[in-house]
């Protein structure tokens, strides 16, 4: 397929909203893979890095918070549309790595004018992404055995887990140092019970 404007990857886990999403972009002459969570999606990564992806926030298995954190970390390159209906425009949690947003349920219009002004400014990238610190988003585990909700964090330097307690009023975004290796280490709570 010479003529492709674009290689995206739609990640989401509703299959109506992949369907509709990849016909409409492929309509418009891109090149569309999709996933289904965010596990999927690194698998289609790892078959053949994107030009851009579009990925949902909410979803089961990898979330799109973790997701896009991860990809910020591993494939600093790839631009990345996180589209969510559970937050009005601007409104995106602190610290999702994301380089722009598209509110789930308007006009998709107005997604192919992000996709194709992403896209077509192959340099300098509008966003500075050095000083975007991506924190580690990570599910909630439950509670430990004294009753405390806690986190298992992973320390990106020396790859130890280790629990941390979470604290009743605590911001967007957590820090805490490594158990192991004391380097800071900046996180952020998946809440699963997010509405979609
Ligand atoms: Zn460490």
């Amino acid at each position: 397929m010479p003529n492709l404007r674009a290689r995206l990857l739609v990640v989401d886990d509703q299959a109506l909203i992949r369907t509709c999403l990849s016909e409409l972009l492929t309509e418009h002459g891109y090149g569309v893979r999709v996933a289904f969570d965010g596990f999927s999606a690194l698998a289609e990564i790892r078959k053949e890095v994107p030009d851009l992806i579009v990925s949902d926030l909410n979803m089961p298995g990898m979330s799109g918070f973790e997701l896009l954190s991860v990809v910020r970390r591993r494939f600093p390159s790839i631009p990345v549309i996180a589209m969510s209906s559970a937050f009005a425009r601007g409104q995106l949690p602190v610290g999702v790595a994301a380089d722009a947003f598209y509110e789930k349920g308007v006009d998709p219009g107005l997604l192919l004018q992000i996709v194709e002004s992403i896209t077509h400014s192959r340099n300098p990238h509008p966003i500075d992404r050095s000083r975007l610190l991506a924190p580690i988003w990570i599910p909630t585990n439950g509670h430990d055995p004294a009753g405390e909700p806690y986190v298992m964090v992973i320390c990106s330097e020396c790859l130890r887990t280790f629990p941390q307690t979470l604290r009743g009023n605590s911001g967007p975004i957590e820090h805490t140092d490594c158990l192991y290796c004391h380097s800071p280490i900046q996180y952020a709570i998946v809440h699963s019970a997010v509405a979609a």
